[in-house]
């Protein structure tokens, strides 16, 4: 039991009332839903220990219009200083007004991310007089309060002070409006022209109750009202109204002046950041709540906003590595869940990004193969996944999950991959494969030559990449690289066994095939001299099963040239050999034993001398080794350059 979230409510076993709230100003900003979740993951941990509990969640829609949202019309601005809720929505909204246009859209995440909140909007609780107790006791004791501001918060208020503000009776608005006097059954108000400066007062006086949703209280002391008539118990804030003197201390010590209550636990929480930029819903940066709702699976906003603890900031990228990280660590999850080998944290965890417990993003298919399948010319991805998987991904529960990161992985692809990461299949060889190695176009070649017929799982193609890297021989690194290269013209990319066991073999085997390489700066490359092969040897004689050898001389000609004579021709004698470990790996090394040029050089006798040498040689060899011993042919072969 380590998980931050059951830490939170370790200790608690009576009734709990989780609360948390939003102000519905704009378009809300994805960084909103990490309360949602963190209260909501405190909720279902609660459940679950079997500890009384229900979560609230507070529209604050009769808070002003204090910005204009950054997809507000113009004529807006004169909507600014009234209530949320009294502002029309705009034209062609389904919402009934302004707050209920912006936060609609809101709620309906938390119906997609199974969040168990329940609703309730402070216009109804002010309206039905709910607050009015709260009221009354808050202006009634408003020196007390005063007083928390001055020592809390160092805010000076003056003895003319209430916290309270109503809707101004003239012009509708309630930012602008002061109130100076409280007489137990009305307040004394002034619609102030410069209160503020987002807001100009009509300069309208009046006296009216404060009850019934004539006004407000200002927001620290909305949280008191809450706490005390709703009896919350833990409602987290984020880290900034959690310092010292700052508003959740204020509201707090008011509860405490005024009612003589404790406030409830407090759960600060860290900021949910992209790409380092804090979210700001005001400044309309960033992206939306919908936007990456309409991104992510449920279950993966759901183990983002989770995993990590309440304090720590969540810095999401919209780049395609930390994309993949994130899916390949929830798939490991889900995968390590499916196989019974889940620590109890874990599977808290697991618990926790459900939306339901049937719900599930997990397929076998990863995030990246997908982003590259969709790129894939000719591909039914659904249908060509299906063949590949057992037949339990293919039940409706794993294709629903496949549905929902296909949609994931298509709108990474139109919103946010850059021209750099986004793959184009090349039908002709790129130029970019010229610039490449001789062992890299050597790989590329013997790729095509020995394609396996048969069709191969995506980890078979893997490891047939692998041989044929030993086969060339070439690093494995290096070697993929050179086929990102032939297929994208990039120099990385997906999991090749997986691009090979989805491409169109035919046409891989015709890309590869076409590559040409020169074998003599292959010998430059790859070569070895007897001392670096001694002591390959060495470090393998335990594992050695079999060596396959040949001798083999590459002669270079002048291009057009047809015969040795009256030609200067260059080129090396090696042998090659091909050696088994015991693991079943072939290897391919060469030996370099001679280089030569000259006028009219008679290449058989180049031949005789190395064969001379090479026997010798591995007659040594096979005096050390005790493994099989082959001899192919000896071969000359030429190249014209
Ligand atoms: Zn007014």
């Amino acid at each position: 039991m380590s998980m931050w979230f059951d830490k939170v409510i370790d200790s608690l076993t009576e009734h709990q009332i989780i609360n948390d709230s939003k102000t519905p100003s704009g378009k809300v900003h994805v960084g909103s839903l990490r309360g949602v979740l963190i209260h909501d993951a405190l909720y279902r941990a609660l459940k679950e220990k079997d500890v009384s509990v229900s979560y609230t969640y507070g529209i604050d829609d009769f808070d002003p219009l204090d910005g204009l949202p950054a997809d507000a019309p113009a004529e807006l601005v004169d909507m600014m200083g009234k209530p949320l809720c009294n502002i029309p929505a705009p034209e062609g909204s389904a919402g009934t007004d302004l707050a209920d246009h912006y936060i609609m859209e809101f709620l309906d995440i938390f119906k997609e991310l199974g969040v168990g909140a329940e609703i309730y909007r402070m216009r109804d609780v002010y309206r039905s007089g709910q607050f009015n107790e709260a009221i009354d006791a808050i202006l009634n004791k408003v020196e007390a309060v005063r007083e928390v501001y001055q020592r809390v918060s160092n805010a000076n208020k003056s003895s003319s002070w209430y916290p309270f503000q109503v809707v101004c009776e003239n012009c509708g608005k309630i930012g602008s409006s002061e109130v100076v006097h409280y007489d137990g059954k009305e307040v004394t108000y002034h619609c102030r022209e410069n209160l503020v400066s987002w807001s100009k007062g009509c300069g309208h006086s009046g006296k009216i109750s404060p009850f019934d949703g004539n006004g407000k209280l200002p927001w620290k002391l909305e949280w008191v009202a809450k706490w005390h008539t709703f009896g919350i118990t833990i409602e987290g804030a984020g880290k900034d109204h959690c310092t010292k003197g700052g508003s959740r201390d204020v509201s707090g010590q008011c509860l405490k002046a005024v009612f003589d209550e404790k406030p409830p636990l407090n759960v600060p929480y860290e900021f949910f950041l992209v790409s380092g930029a804090k979210m700001s819903s005001s400044k309309g940066v960033g992206s939306s709540a919908r936007g990456m709702a309409d991104f992510m699976p449920p279950e993966l906003l759901r183990f983002l906003m989770v995993r990590s603890p309440a304090k720590r900031t969540v810095n999401f990228s919209t780049d395609l590595e930390y994309i993949v990280k994130l899916f390949n660590e929830y798939d490991r999850l889900i995968d390590a869940g499916l196989r019974g080998k889940t620590s109890d944290d874990q599977n808290s965890i697991i618990r926790m990004t459900e939306v339901d417990d049937q719900s599930t993003a997990y397929h076998p298919v990863s995030f990246q193969l997908l982003v590259s399948l969709l790129q894939l010319p000719h591909i039914d991805i659904k249908e060509e996944i299906s063949k590949r998987v057992s037949d339990e991904f293919n039940s409706q529960k794993y294709q629903d999950s496949l549905n929902k990161r296909i949609a994931s992985a298509k709108f990474w692809l139109d919103t946010y991959s850059t021209p750099e990461q986004r793959l184009e299949l090349q039908t002709t060889l790129p130029e970019s494969v010229k610039a490449l190695s001789a062992a890299q176009k050597a790989l590329l070649n013997l790729l095509g030559t020995n394609f396996p017929t048969e069709n191969l799982s995506e980890n078979e193609f893997q490891t047939y990449v692998f041989d044929m890297a030993r086969m060339t021989p070439i690093a494995p690194k290096t070697a993929f690289a050179a086929v990102y290269t032939l297929l994208f013209d990039k120099n990385n990319g997906p999991k090749v066994g997986s691009l090979f066991s989805y491409i169109d073999s035919q046409f891989l085997i015709n890309n590869f095939k076409q590559v040409e390489y020169s074998l003599d700066d292959l010998c430059n490359e790859t070569g070895m001299n007897e001392t670096e092969f001694d002591q390959w040897v060495s470090e393998q004689k335990e594992e050695i099963v079999s060596i396959e050898y040949q001798h083999k001389i590459n002669a270079i000609f002048p291009v057009g040239s047809e015969s040795t004579e009256n030609v200067n021709i260059r080129g090396k004698g090696f042998v090659e050999l091909t050696i088994v470990l015991g693991n079943n790996k072939k290897h391919l090394l060469r030996i370099l034993v001679s280089d030569f040029e000259g006028v009219g050089i008679d290449l058989n006798s180049e031949l005789g001398g190395l064969e001379e040498y090479g026997k010798n040689y591995i007659s040594n060899l096979q005096k050390n080794l005790d493994s099989e011993f082959i001899e192919n042919s000896s071969c000359i072969s030429k190249e014209y350059q």
